[in-house]
């Protein structure tokens, strides 16, 4: 019988990115291990599942506090935090993770982006995100992947992440508001880009609610106790990766640091993945000393502009009945702690729509309001609507990293350069006319339209884009190997080179598919063990 050749993969990040690599990599190759490394700790009993799915609020409440990583309150010396290391400022990140600028000892520098955030935990923003997961379309795609490439790796991502094309898709109240959008904007926008419901992930129960996917679904049977597939795979939380050695064009290991005892260890691994967010990868690989030109720069996210609408009954009785309405609100008692049961878009499209707008029906505002104000209690409910716009890649938008002075972990402390421009400007002009348009036929204003701070998006992209040539201005080749390595590969938002509206991780699932289809297909003919690592 001939043996399989054992390849020990290491895996930097336990959120949706790493996570498909550790899927498709022990899938695919017999004889692979799988060490993944998290510098956060585990939130639930099934690894990276999503906290919006825990019905307890206290629960949910003290997941979300362990993964604000220096912010954390309570729970922060269980995490290996110092505690002095208190958020202060204007801005709080939003619940599950924590700013870079956060204030304190060690803190980054982010005042041109200082909503800047990131999660720490098992799962990664992936135990905490809104699940919503549109395709991209038009400008949005990567130009060098072939398009039938693409639809396959797209429909790859959407089925390794739970992805529902119509949840809620029958509650009147999203018909309704669908309808009052269409015929506002009637006639205006291509066929097919029209208002309609958002693609989520997760699955839509019998009586209604959702089971949200988290990472867990990404890692699948990984994660099933006495499988194989979990025989083969290692999730260290609470393991934080300083560096990646490498020598002559290899990685080689990686040193990682236990944070609940402060050992250090150099694990040696055949393929190193790094997937530890679009802000902390490229400062590992800075710190690794790989320094690729375009490493941190790029930087792109979604500008935000939002509103509160609270919803007008005569316009909606136009389309739904108040016996319609008392059924909803009946089926939403039975899951108080789920605000949201209504999900629709208007989707990206060129040229009159370069946004991608998300509409979520919920019963309450996001925030408080005081009885006997107007619409304090308003029986239809309220919508919460999001414009995101595209930022152009410039080099100077950037994450840079100081050598000489450390952050909170001892690592080169993060500075963000950034700043919006005419081109952008000009779309948020646009775009907080049609949020005005979109509020208007569906009933009045409780929150007036605003751009978000710099950063609030969570999606930041660019930061270690692929491209088709080692010219300076991407940091990985089409199949996310960091030039110039065959075993170092990068994951995560960070790749996607292009100015995107769209939701970012259902895309860079996709990117991740085609780095892990490539290696599959290379260690199971040539194979890293069998000494044939050529990947070019
Ligand atoms: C509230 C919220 C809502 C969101 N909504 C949406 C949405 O609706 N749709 C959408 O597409 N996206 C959404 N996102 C963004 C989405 O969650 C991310 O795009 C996605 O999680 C990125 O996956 P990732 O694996 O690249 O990185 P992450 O999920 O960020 O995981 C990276 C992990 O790496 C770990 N790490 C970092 N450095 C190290 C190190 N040196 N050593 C070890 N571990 C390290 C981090 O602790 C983290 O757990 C949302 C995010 C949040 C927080």
């Amino acid at each position: 019988m001939s043996q399989q050749p054992r390849i020990a993969i290491a895996i930097v990040g336990s959120g949706p990115i790493g996570a498909t690599y550790a899927r498709l990599l022990l899938e695919g190759i017999p004889g692979a291990t799988v060490t993944m490394f998290e510098a956060g700790p585990r939130l639930t009993e099934r690894p990276g599942a999503s906290v919006r799915n825990i019905a307890d609020p206290e629960a949910r409440a003290k997941a979300r506090e362990l993964s604000q990583g220096p912010q954390a309150g309570g729970y922060r010396e269980s995490i290996g935090i110092p505690a002095e290391t208190v958020a202060e400022g204007t801005f709080t990140a939003r619940q599950g993770t924590h700013l870079i600028d956060f204030g304190g000892p060690g803190a980054g520098h982010a005042a041109s982006f200082p909503a800047a955030a990131v999660a720490t935990n098992v799962g990664g923003q992936g135990a905490h995100w809104t699940c919503a997961v549109p395709r991209p379309a038009f400008s949005e795609l990567i130009p060098f992947i072939p398009e039938p490439e693409w639809e396959d790796l797209i429909g790859e991502a959407e089925r390794l992440i739970g992805a529902t094309p119509d949840a809620f898709a029958d509650s009147p109240v999203g018909t309704a508001i669908r309808s009052l959008l269409e015929e506002e904007f009637a006639g205006e926008l291509p066929d097919g880009y029209g208002p309609g419901v958002l693609p989520v992930a997760g699955q839509e129960n019998a009586d209604g609610t959702m089971t949200w996917s988290g990472t867990d679904v990404v890692l699948g049977s990984l994660i099933e106790p006495g499988t194989e597939l979990a025989a083969r795979f290692e999730l260290r939380d609470l393991t934080f990766v300083r560096r990646v050695e490498h020598r002559a064009g290899r990685a080689t290991a990686v040193l990682v640091e236990d944070l609940r005892t402060g050992r250090r260890e150099t694990v040696p691994a055949d393929l190193i993945v790094v997937a530890a967010d679009a802000l902390r990868s490229p400062q590992l690989l800075w710190a690794s000393g790989i320094r690729p030109r375009a490493l941190g720069h790029y930087l792109t996210e979604h500008p935000v502009v939002i509103s509160t609408v609270a919803l007008d009954a005569a316009a909606m009785r136009r389309f739904a009945t108040e016996e319609d309405l008392d059924r909803e609100l009946a089926r939403r008692a039975g899951n108080a702690v789920d605000p949201v049961s209504g999900v629709n878009r208007i989707p990206f499209s060129e040229p009159d729509h370069p946004f991608a707008a998300q509409i979520m029906y919920s019963e309450t505002t996001p925030f408080p309001m005081e009885p006997g104000q107007p619409y304090a209690e308003n029986r239809w409910g309220y919508v919460n609507m999001g414009y995101g716009l595209r930022k152009r890649p410039r080099f100077a938008d950037a994450v840079t990293f100081d050598d000489d002075e450390l952050d909170y972990r001892g690592m080169p402390n993060m500075t963000i350069h950034y700043a919006l421009t005419d081109a952008e400007l000009a779309e948020v002009e646009m775009a907080t006319g049609l949020l005005r348009r979109a509020g208007g036929a569906l009933g009045t204003f409780v929150a007036e339209p605003r751009l978000m701070p710099n950063g609030s998006s969570l999606h930041y992209q660019g930061t270690m884009r692929v491209g088709e040539s080692e010219d300076g201005t991407s940091v990985a080749d089409p199949w996310s190997r960091v030039w110039g390595f065959d075993n170092l590969l990068v994951g995560g938002n960070a790749l996607i080179p292009t100015a995107t509206a769209v939701n970012p991780t259902l895309m860079s699932i996709a990117i991740a598919v085609r780095g892990a289809r490539r290696l599959v297909r290379e260690h199971t003919t040539s194979g890293i063990a069998a000494g044939a690592p050529s990947y070019r």
